[in-house]
C-alpha cells in the first residue's frame, strides 16, 4: 500500500470530480427545468477537483491557500451535492452548511497558520465532511430508499460518511509531524476509499437524475399535458386490468363518461385559453373526488372517462353527482357537466375483457346522449337499475335520472 503515490492518488479524485461534472452539467444543460438540481450536483466535483489541486501543491503554495482553501473546497463540493439533493426533493436550501463551512476554514486557518497541527485538522476536516455526508444519507433516505439509484448512492454516501469517519477517529495516530502525502496505512485507505466513494455517489446522482427523466416521460406518454388526466391508450390499459381482477376477485366496477356542456360556447365566448382553464378546473374537480386507486382519463376533446373499482352504479351515480354540483371557482365562467354511468356486470358481459369494456364505455355514452338530450347538467344511470339515481336529483331541474342505453 505504502508504495501509493498520494499526491498522484488527491489528483485522481479531482479528475474523476471533474468527469462526473462533466456529466451531471451536461445533463442539467439539456433539462434545465427539469433538473435544476443537477446544477449543484455539477458544481460540487468541480469545487473539489479545485480543492485537491491546491491540496496536491502542498509545498509550492503557502499552507492558507493549499490546506484552509484546498479543504474548504473539497467540504464547499461536499456541500453543493448535498443542497443538489435537497433541490432535486424539493427541499429548502438551508444556510448551516455554510456557516459549516465558515466555521472549518476559521479553525483549519488556527491550526495551520497560527498553530499549526495536523492530527487535530484531520480529525477536524474528515469529522465535518462526515457530518454533511451523513445529512446527505439521511435526505436521500427519507426521500427515497427503494429505487435502485437511491440504494447505489446511499450505498456509496454511507461509505463516503464511514471512511471520514474511520479517518477522523484515528487522526490521533498519525505522527504530529506527518502531513496529508505521508503514506500510512490509514491514509491509503482513507484517500482511496474516498476516491471511489466520489466516483460511487456522482454515478448515482446521475442515475437518479436518469430515473427522474424516464419518470418524466413515462407521464408525458400516459397523460394528457393540458389536464394531467390519462391518456385514452394509457386508460384503456389500466381499465382492462382492472375488469380482469374484477373477474378474479368478482367486486363491482363502474364507468362514467363526461362531458361538459355547450363547451364551444365557453370557447366562442371566453376565447380558447379560457377554455383551456376551464378544462383543468374540471379535471381538478374530478381528481378531488375521486380515490386514488380510481382511473381518470381523456377521452377526447372535453370528454373524460373514469372507472371505478370496486364500485357498483349507485356509488357511481353518488359520485358522478358530487362530479357535477361541485361549486364553481372564482374567475372562471359558470361551466356544467353531464354524466353517463353504467356498472359493468361480469354475469352479463360478454367474455372477452376488451369487448366487455367497450359495451360499457357504449352503454356509458349512450346515458350522457341521454343526459344531454334531457337538457344537460345531470347524471343519467344506463341499464334499469333497481333505483334511480334520485337521490341526487336537484329541485332546478337539473340532476340525476336513469336512462336504458
Ligand atoms: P354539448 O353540450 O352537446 O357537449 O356541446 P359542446 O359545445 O360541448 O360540444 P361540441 O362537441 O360541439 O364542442 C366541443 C368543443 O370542445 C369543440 C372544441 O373546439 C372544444 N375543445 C376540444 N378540445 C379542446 C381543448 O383542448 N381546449 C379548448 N379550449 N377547447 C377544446
Ligand atoms: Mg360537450
Ligand atoms: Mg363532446
Amino acid at each position: 500500500m505504502s508504495e501509493l503515490d498520494l499526491r498522484a492518488l488527491v489528483l485522481l479524485l479531482g479528475a474523476i470530480g471533474v468527469m462526473t461534472s462533466v456529466v451531471l452539467l451536461h445533463l442539467w444543460r439539456q433539462n434545465r427545468a427539469l433538473l435544476p438540481a443537477a446544477a449543484w450536483w455539477g458544481v460540487g466535483p468541480t469545487i473539489i477537483f479545485v480543492g485537491t489541486v491546491l491540496l496536491a501543491l502542498r509545498g509550492a503554495i503557502g499552507a492558507p491557500v493549499s490546506i484552509v482553501l484546498g479543504n474548504s473546497c473539497i467540504i464547499g463540493g461536499a456541500i453543493a451535492m448535498y443542497m443538489g439533493s435537497r433541490r432535486f426533493w424539493g427541499e429548502p436550501l438551508p444556510r448551516w452548511p455554510w456557516i459549516w463551512l465558515g466555521l472549518t476554514a476559521a479553525v483549519l486557518f488556527v491550526f495551520s497558520v497560527v498553530w499549526p497541527n495536523y492530527p487535530l485538522r484531520l480529525t477536524i476536516v474528515p469529522g465535518l465532511m462526515a457530518v454533511v455526508q451523513l445529512a446527505h444519507l439521511r435526505l436521500v433516505w427519507r426521500h427515497d430508499h427503494r429505487s435502485f439509484a437511491s440504494q447505489f448512492l446511499l450505498a456509496w454516501v454511507a461509505f463516503s460518511a464511514l471512511a471520514l469517519a474511520v479517518r477522523s477517529a484515528t487522526a490521533h495516530l498519525e505522527r504530529p509531524d506527518a502531513d496529508l502525502f505521508t503514506p500510512t496505512l490509514l491514509q491509503n485507505v482513507y484517500l482511496a476509499s474516498y476516491a471511489f466513494s466520489l466516483l460511487g455517489e456522482g454515478i448515482g446522482l446521475v442515475l437518479l437524475a436518469q430515473q427522474r427523466l424516464q419518470e418524466h416521460i413515462r407521464e408525458l406518454a400516459t397523460h394528457d399535458s393540458l389536464t394531467g388526466a390519462m391518456t385514452r391508450a394509457a386508460w384503456w390499459k389500466a381499465a382492462l386490468h382492472e375488469v380482469l381482477r374484477q373477474r378474479r376477485q368478482g367486486t363491482p366496477l363502474t364507468v362514467l363518461m363526461l362531458d361538459l356542456d355547450h363547451f364551444k360556447r365557453i370557447n366562442d365566448t371566453h376565447g380558447h385559453p379560457m377554455g383551456d382553464r376551464v378544462l383543468r378546473d374540471f379535471a381538478d374537480r374530478v381528481r378531488r373526488t375521486l380515490r386514488a386507486t380510481d382511473r381518470f382519463g381523456r377521452y377526447g376533446g372535453e370528454e373524460f372517462i373514469v372507472l371505478l373499482p370496486d364500485t357498483g352504479a349507485q356509488a357511481g351515480c353518488a359520485l358522478a353527482e358530487r362530479v357535477r354540483a361541485q361549486a364553481l371557482q372564482e374567475g372562471l365562467p359558470a361551466y356544467t357537466v353531464s354524466i353517463g354511468v353504467t356498472e359493468l356486470l361480469p354475469n352479463d358481459e360478454p367474455a372477452d375483457p376488451e369487448r366487455a369494456l367497450e359495451g360499457a364505455i357504449a352503454r356509458a355514452d349512450a346515458a350522457l346522449y341521454q343526459a344531454k338530450a334531457q337538457g344537460r347538467d345531470r347524471v343519467v344511470q344506463a341499464q334499469a337499475p333497481a333505483q334511480p339515481c334520485a337521490a341526487a336529483a336537484s329541485q332546478t331541474g337539473s340532476g340525476s335520472a336513469w336512462a336504458t342505453a
